[in-house]
């Protein structure tokens, strides 16, 4: 853990995307990082991806105190490692987590670290997981998305945010492991108790949707429903294991998932479109006493509303984050599965862009347009 005043000598100058105001573009600049705490370790990033949280916190969904470097989907290597870190090296290939947590709340001690009171009191601030500031531009501090931002050459994050994976592993395809990924995979393999057989259902084709799909291949479910308005989507949904892929239309999608299962509808529904109809979908889809799992989300202030019916009948109804992360123990697994074959990262990729291109990566992204486009750095593959 770090120490509170206790740093190493490293400081070193990065060129970064600094999100300065929102609903406006980042700006390239040179920003410094570090020093050090004990506990932290300096990365070099050698691949970023752009998610949709991102855009949040660029479109001021997400509060975050400016100006920030975002970026949370990344992975490098270790530069330098503080006094107090025992378990990583320099060199040693790291995807990094937005999870780090203090282990001993009282959510910590209920085994959800997702939760951890720590995380969330110091989140909205965006400082280091400590609550003190390690970026700086010409002597102003400069925050840092979930502990980490991953948009410049290097970031500084706490040891327990940088898993170590395989040193075979590709960082473009590392970087995507650690947020959509995780959530979509982790849905299924860890939220979700999938059975043998069942049917699932996974409304929302992005990165995470796909993700879960992929997941939902890997417990061994006897088919997948993918729902997506986007042909394109649909596609590459069938690619990566989908079954059956659907329009976005409830009624189609309810029929579909009951003409699979003797009328009864899907065993699991995972969500992944982040929309009220989707959410709605996920209910009248799945059947009597199956699972609901909601990985999307709408405006905190939304209300959504909901057939009464199709809450009855003893569903079980999960909001997941991450995909119930483990990141030292899942990280490692998923990097070894990509390795093994079983794991479609390669399609998930849309674009390897430079730094400079971020603002018109997530533009893409919004509209549609890209699953993952990866900020490729030096030395990304
Ligand atoms: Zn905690
Ligand atoms: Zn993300």
């Amino acid at each position: 853990m770090a120490r509170a005043g206790t740093v190493q000598a490293s400081l070193v100058q990065a060129r970064a995307a600094v999100l300065r105001q929102t609903n406006a573009p980042m700006t390239i600049e040179t920003i410094e990082v570090g020093p050090l705490a004990a506990g932290d370790v300096l990365l070099r990033v050698r691949a970023a991806s752009l998610c949709h949280i991102d855009l949040e916190a660029i479109e001021g969904q997400l509060a975050v105190t400016l100006p920030a470097v975002l970026g949370h989907e990344a992975a490098g290597e270790v530069v330098e490692a503080g006094a107090d870190v025992t378990d990583l090296g320099v060199g040693d290939r790291v995807v990094l987590s937005w999870n780090p947590h203090c282990g001993h709340c009282f959510y910590c001690e209920q085994a959800q670290p997702i939760l951890c009171a720590q995380l969330l009191a110091n989140g909205p601030q965006a400082f280091h997981f400590d609550g003190r500031p390690r970026l700086s531009c010409e002597a102003v501090p400069v925050h840092q998305l979930m502990y980490l931002g991953g948009f410049a050459e290097y970031c500084v994050v706490p040891a327990q945010s940088a898993i170590r994976v395989s040193d075979a592993m590709p960082f473009d395809r590392a970087a995507l492991l650690g947020c959509g990924v995780m959530t979509g995979v982790g849905a299924a393999t860890r939220i979700a108790d999938l059975r043998w057989g069942a049917v699932a259902l996974v409304i929302g084709c992005g990165a995470v949707g796909l993700s879960a799909i992929q997941g939902c291949r890997l417990a061994g479910v006897g088919a997948i429903i993918a729902c997506d308005p986007n042909p394109a989507r649909r596609q590459l949904a069938s690619m990566l294991g989908a079954t059956h892929a659907v329009l976005s239309d409830a009624a189609e999608t309810v029929a579909l998932a009951r003409s699979l299962t003797a009328g009864r509808g899907a065993d699991v529904v995972i969500e992944a479109a982040g929309m009220p109809a989707g959410f709605r979908l996920s209910l009248e889809a799945v059947r009597p006493g199956g699972q609901v799992v909601w990985l999307g989300k709408t405006g905190v202030g939304a209300e959504v509303a909901f057939r009464w019916g199709s809450l009855m009948q003893e569903k079980h109804i999960t909001r997941s984050s991450y995909g119930g992360a483990r990141p030292a123990q899942d990280f490692p697994l998923l990097a070894q599965t990509y390795l093994d074959g079983r794991l479609n990262l390669d399609d998930m990729i849309s674009a390897r862009i430079g730094l400079a291109d971020i603002n018109e990566g997530f533009a893409a992204l919004k509209r549609g347009e890209t699953v993952r486009s990866v900020i490729m750095l030096a030395g990304a593959v």
